[in-house]
């Protein structure tokens, strides 16, 4: 059985040791960049003849294109951490704050159940669902922090850096968010950072809505593969009166892409995070998530310039 191997950039250098840890045997390696559970190498796989996918690194992510004759197996790799983060419960007490949503990253969730009870024997209460895109409640990816619960007062992530606390943008104007770095032990609140966030993905769409050309960016990778919603929203801006082009690819590269000068503005069916890197594609980028604003604000643009003048 022929068997491809997906490790993220952070344990390629460990293949060996992975491949021997696993007992793996008759083993390709997958060279390609991978960036998480959406990220199957399913054509290498075809490539290649491999009848089992191995990935590592991450949890089951939904997809959607089929995976027909290659088993895909997901192997978490798990990172201890130290834990005991005094000065977040103080600056909570301080906040008065006794409800919180706590997430953690795949690589630190076997140790959930003790961050849970390190701030349970402190007086806070844990409320927290599993987010679409997660396997297990309190999970956090890049693109889904939808396992915090809003009813509580403030989130706490678990998370080596800005990519995974800035996931909870959305609930940034609703409720503290903070992030804890779990080899530091520091903790930052994230508010101001998130909303600035939100405001830049908000002057993305009202620049998009000026534009006249678009292009529809489709990754083919099987958890962000979206190209049936692409094909609609491209009909649907011609129906506004725009052109509109589907671009697709593997790995959405801003270099490559900004090659396409024609295009004033992308709508993104691929990993949500990439509006985020709006100042690579150096045009305004918009998610699926705010495809029905721009469509308003076309509407309204365009009957504002069918007035008659009086
Ligand atoms: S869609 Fe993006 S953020 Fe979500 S798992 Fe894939 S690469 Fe990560």
């Amino acid at each position: 059985m022929v068997v491809l191997l997906q490790l993220p950039e952070g344990l390629k250098h460990k293949a060996p040791q992975i491949i021997q840890e696993l007992g793996l045997e008759d083993v390709v390696i997958s060279s390609s960049p991978m960036y998480g559970g959406c990220d199957i190498a399913i054509d290498e796989a075809r490539a290649i003849g491999a009848d089992r996918i191995v990935h590592v690194g991450h949890t089951y992510f939904p997809l959607r294109r089929k995976v027909i004759g290659i088993e895909v197996e997901y192997i978490p790799y798990y990172i201890d951490i130290k834990i005991g983060w005094e000065d977040l419960v103080q600056e909570l007490k301080r906040l008065n704050i006794n409800t919180i949503s706590i997430l953690t990253t795949t690589q630190h969730y076997h140790q959930y159940s003790q961050i849970v009870e390190y701030f349970e024997t402190r007086g806070f209460q844990n409320r927290v669902r599993k987010g679409p895109f997660c396997s297990n409640s309190g999970q956090v990816l890049g693109c889904d922090a939808y396992g915090i619960d809003e009813s509580a007062q403030a989130a706490v992530i678990i998370a080596d850096g800005m990519f995974h606390w800035t996931a909870a943008t959305h609930v940034a104007d609703r409720m503290y968010v903070f992030g804890i770095n779990p080899y530091t032990g520091k903790f930052s609140q994230v508010n101001d950072v998130l909303k600035k966030i939100l405001k830049k993905r908000m002057a993305s769409l009202f620049r998009a809505a000026e534009a006249k050309v678009f292009g529809i960016l489709v990754s083919t990778k099987p958890g962000q593969f979206s190209y049936r919603l692409a094909k609609k929203m491209k009909d649907e801006l011609i129906s506004l009166g725009k052109d509109a082009y589907i671009l697709v690819s593997n790995n959405l590269d801003p270099t490559v892409i900004s090659n396409f000068m024609f295009i004033q503005a992308f709508i993104n069916t691929a990993c949500p995070r990439i509006v985020d890197d709006v100042e690579q594609y150096k045009k305004p980028i918009v998610n699926p998530e705010h495809f029905r604003d721009l469509v308003e604000l076309i509407r309204k643009s365009s009957s504002m310039r069918l007035e008659p003048i009086q």
